[in-house]
């Protein structure tokens, strides 16, 4: 599998380029502010074609750049509906987060295909699939393959912690809830490719997260 990870924007969000090899169609994975330039420089230089955008939620350092890059290249965004709300609004999510809104291109696509628990996403050759993790944010999904043992978790998991649930719509249950019931029924070897920060493995995070442990 080909993966590439590219860190944009003030959140230092992940991006993710993935497709069966070099010379082929990619998926995207999230979206930062300001991610068509690095996005469509990554592809040219593997030859890859865009095919599909996932968003793993409505979060704006996720989303914030999925308008632009959707309206540039003309592929398809997924997003689950629960997070219709929070896609639509950047704005006000931007001034909770930094108190103001820098200038930018913030606007959501104008259309999405709706992500729904199991939903397989058979595209660019990959055989991934929807897991509904709500938490975070309502809408909150990790896109997995388990041909591949490679979990691209959002913001549900990152290496040594997990996703904050005091920003509106987040409710540390139900998170606690999705990753007893979604992400720690995987195996340990299972690759996690957060977003943000650098990957790990369930097996890992099983044993050494402070949130996780004993759970
Ligand atoms: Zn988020
Ligand atoms: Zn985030």
């Amino acid at each position: 599998m080909f993966i590439r990870r590219l860190e944009l924007w003030l959140a230092a969000t992940n991006t993710y380029v993935v497709a069966r090899e070099a010379g082929g169609p990619a998926v995207v994975i999230d979206a930062p502010p300001d991610c068509l330039d690095p996005l469509t420089g990554l592809m040219a230089a593997h030859d890859l074609t865009p095919t599909a955008l996932l968003l793993t939620h409505g979060h704006v350092d996720h989303l914030g750049g999925a308008g632009n890059f959707t309206a540039r290249t003309g592929v398809t965004a997924y997003l689950h509906p629960d997070d219709d709300y929070l896609a639509r609004r950047p704005e006000d999510q931007l001034r909770i987060l930094m108190g103001t809104v820098p200038p930018g291109d913030y606007r959501p696509p104008e259309t999405y295909r709706h992500l729904s628990d199991g939903m397989p996403l058979p595209l660019a050759g990959l055989r991934l699939e929807v897991l509904a993790t709500p938490g975070h944010t309502p809408g909150h999904c990790c896109f997995y393959s388990s041909e591949e043992a490679i979990l691209f978790s959002g913001d549900q998991l990152f290496a040594g912690s997990i996703g904050r649930t005091d920003l509106p719509g987040g409710d540390y249950e139900t998170l606690m809830t999705s990753m007893k019931e979604k992400v720690l029924p995987l195996d340990d070897e299972v690759t996690v490719m957060p977003g943000h920060g650098p990957s790990t493995t369930v097996g890992r995070e099983r044993c050494s997260n402070p949130f996780l442990v004993g759970v």
